[in-house]
């Protein structure tokens, strides 16, 4: 697995990268490998490493993170006909940054899962 230090550049604006989104909480932005016409990444600014780490403490961000994805698929007009939010978590989940992020999927008809 890479390490958090490329999704941390990006918060930082340290490397280029298409931010579309960004507030005190959240940062959004284009995969640079996109798997559908809309593909964005949405992390939390703090470094959280998977979503086994969601806590007491930092369960308000994932909301947060789930309520962006919406706002930005529907600015995206993506939301009528649907779209698509994912979080890989480690190995077998196919997590290939650790860094905690959720994929924003759509702008075409996905395959199914199974
Ligand atoms: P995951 O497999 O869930 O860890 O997804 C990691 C995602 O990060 C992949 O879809 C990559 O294409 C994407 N990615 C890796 N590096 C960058 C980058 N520098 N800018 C934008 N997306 C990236």
């Amino acid at each position: 697995m890479k390490d958090e230090s490329i999704f941390k550049k990006i918060i930082n604006k340290e490397l280029t990268a298409s931010i579309i989104y960004q507030d005190k909480i959240v940062t959004a932005f284009k995969d640079i490998k996109p798997k559908a016409p809309i593909h964005i990444l949405i992390i939390p600014n703090i470094f959280i490493s998977s979503s086994n780490d969601i806590d007491e403490k930092n369960k308000d961000i994932l909301a947060h993170m789930f309520y962006i994805a919406v706002q930005i698929a529907k600015k995206k007009k993506i939301s009528e006909k649907g779209y698509r939010i994912i979080i890989n978590c480690n190995k077998d989940g196919g997590q290939e940054i650790n860094y905690l992020h959720m994929h924003l999927l759509g702008g075409k008809k996905l395959r199914p899962l199974s």
